[in-house]
């Protein structure tokens, strides 16, 4: 009897996705985001180390546009009150 990778059944399929998706919900969100988004602005002009949390927002500004906009947008008010 020879040992043949099994494909994954329905509910191993099920129960992947569901790890993807629970994967996915630990990075920052757009609402977590706009919460620290003042802080990391902040912290991105003044030179000060980000901390993993502030990390987690820079990466989800590398992949949302909206966000990178308020970051934008923010960034330019700060500057013009230093
Ligand atoms: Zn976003």
């Amino acid at each position: 009897m020879t040992t043949k990778a099994q494909p994954l059944t329905p509910p191993q399929v099920a129960e992947f996705l569901r790890q993807v998706a629970l994967t996915r919900d630990q990075e920052a969100d757009c609402g977590t985001c706009l919460q620290h988004i003042g802080e990391f602005a902040e912290k991105k002009l003044t030179g000060t180390e980000l901390d993993a949390a502030l990390l987690s927002i820079e990466h989800h500004l590398s992949l949302c546009p909206e966000c990178t906009e308020e970051y934008e947008a923010l960034k330019k008010i700060l500057e013009a009150h230093q």
